[in-house]
Formats: C-alpha cells, sequence, structure tokens
C-alpha cells in the first residue's frame, strides 16, 4: 500500500515535470525577411516587414512571451498580424496574447466558427482568442516588397486550412497539410478526409517551383521535392486501402495488414504522432464515410 502510494506521488511528480519542460525556441531564416521558427507545437512562419512581424499560427498560449522574446532578435518592431493555418491549439493557442500586444488575426472562416463553437459549448467566448478579419477561399496582403497570398484548401487536415504564399520570398507556409516526412494527422472530426488532404498536396505544387522554400506544420523545412515524395506516399498508401476497400476487407482487415503501409514505414514514415496502424484506419475511415 505504502509502496503504491510513493508510485502515485512520482507518477504526478513525473507529469508536472514533463509539462514544465524547458522548451527551446529555434529561428532559422529561410529568405531574406522570412524565418522558420520551431518551439512545441506546428512550426512558426515569421515575415519581417515594414509594418512589423507578421507570423504564421502561434503555438501555446505558455509560450508565448518566449516566442516574442525570440521574435525581438528579429526585429524591434511588435507582431502586427497573425495567420491561423488552421484551429487546432497547437497553432491558435498563442492568440490572445497576440491579440493582447496589438497584433490583427486572420484565418478562413471555419477556423474562426470551430474556435468559437468550442468556446460557447465550455460557457463563454473569449473574443481575444478569435480571428477578426476571416476569408472564405482566399486572401491578398500587399507589401512594400511582399505579396502575401492566403489560399483555402478544401477538407484536407480539417475544413479551415490555408496555405499561405510569400510570391517574393519563394516561401510557402502549409500549415498541417504537410507532415515532412512523416504520416500525416487527418482530423476526420473537424472535415478532414485523405482526398481533400491529396488534393491540398498537388495544389501546393502548382504553387511552388524548384526553388520554393516550404514550412510543414510539423518536421524539418522542406523543397518541392520532399513534399512530391509525401504525396506519392500519400497517393500509394491511399489506393493500397482502396484496393483492399474494393475486395470487401473490414476495417479491421486494412487496419491489421502491415503490407499497406511497409514500404513507408521502413522510410520511418510512422515514427512521428501518427503511426502505420493509425495511418491505415485513418485513411479507411475516410475512404468509407
Ligand atoms: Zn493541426
Amino acid at each position: 500500500m505504502k509502496k503504491l502510494f510513493i508510485l502515485g506521488l512520482s507518477l504526478i511528480w513525473f507529469t508536472s515535470s514533463a509539462q514544465q519542460k524547458e522548451v527551446t525556441i529555434t529561428i532559422d531564416p529561410v529568405s531574406e525577411n522570412i524565418y522558420m521558427l520551431t518551439g512545441q507545437g506546428g512550426n512558426i512562419g515569421v515575415f519581417k516587414n515594414e509594418k512589423g512581424l507578421f507570423i504564421i499560427d502561434d503555438q501555446f498560449a505558455r509560450l508565448s512571451e518566449k516566442i516574442l522574446t525570440g521574435l525581438k532578435t528579429i526585429s524591434d518592431n511588435p507582431v502586427t498580424m497573425v495567420i491561423n493555418t488552421h484551429y487546432h491549439g497547437d497553432h491558435t493557442g498563442g492568440n490572445e496574447n497576440m491579440t493582447k500586444q496589438g497584433a490583427t488575426i486572420f484565418a478562413q472562416k471555419n477556423v474562426r466558427s470551430r474556435m468559437e463553437n468550442a468556446q460557447k459549448e465550455k460557457g463563454s467566448v473569449n473574443s481575444n482568442t478569435l480571428p477578426v478579419i476571416t476569408f472564405d477561399e482566399g486572401l491578398q496582403l500587399y507589401f512594400k516588397d511582399e505579396n502575401v497570398k492566403a489560399y483555402h484548401v478544401h477538407n484536407a487536415h480539417t475544413d479551415g486550412d490555408a496555405l499561405i504564399y510569400f510570391a517574393n520570398g519563394n516561401v510557402l507556409h502549409m500549415g498541417d497539410t504537410f507532415f515532412n516526412g512523416r504520416y500525416p494527422y487527418v482530423d476526420l472530426n473537424s472535415g478532414g478526409s485523405i482526398k481533400g488532404y491529396i488534393k491540398a498536396s498537388e495544389k501546393a505544387l502548382l504553387i511552388a517551383n524548384d526553388d520554393t522554400k516550404i514550412i510543414p506544420g510539423h518536421g524539418a523545412l522542406a523543397s518541392k521535392k520532399d513534399l512530391q515524395g509525401f504525396l506519392t506516399m500519400l497517393k500509394e498508401v491511399t489506393a493500397n486501402v482502396q484496393k483492399e476497400i474494393d475486395a470487401g476487407s473490414s476495417e479491421d482487415a486494412v487496419v491489421k495488414n502491415k503490407a499497406l503501409t511497409a514500404k513507408y514505414d521502413a522510410k520511418d514514415f510512422g515514427s512521428g504522432f501518427i503511426n502505420p496502424k493509425r495511418m491505415r484506419k485513418t485513411i479507411y475511415l475516410s475512404l468509407t464515410k
């Protein structure tokens, strides 16, 4: 009994120390005025412009202070604009802090409605956390030396995804429509689908050229070639699962069938957030929905 109690205590201690684990903020230059910031959660894109800093996604609220301190190494100007690539908390958690220090938040309209609805269900809405300018299919933002385009892609990772392209810098931020070198998370409960996910990659490949630097939602900075490899993986694995569905295989059989993903499991695609089993299950569920 005493032993159990001690074990319980040490587990609690372990959990809280893991949550407080030091997160290191790293900022890497991507092009002349564009940077990629990594900490914990989705990769942040940073664009330094004549009006201040414009960032894409803002990770978690608890990291905002660290992120803002890190951004000071790029510019003394404040964050004036934020675009959320989608509504997940590891991309929008810092919204309130960014709003409070004067930023305007932009996102596809479904991002705002999903965040607002989730807060309504909990009892109250905090308007500081929400995007205040929303768009439907797309948006253009003009700066002195840069032209930024946001493209909404339908039902991919969620139902509110946007790809953000910096035309002069030739940098594309794909949010979670791209997990570089890993199986992606497709949020079927928030309007995501494997077919839409594949279309989002195809759309990104139309925007990108051989020199484009691609910031994925998760994983290392990528090239067009990396994205092509990712798309080939998605198409092959999806075709493998579709073949099984056409042959009458059950969900359970697909989930257990390692051969469907073996080629890419060997290339480490299953070593991230989504393991091979979960990838096969998600694709099965998406194709049979
Ligand atoms: Zn996400």
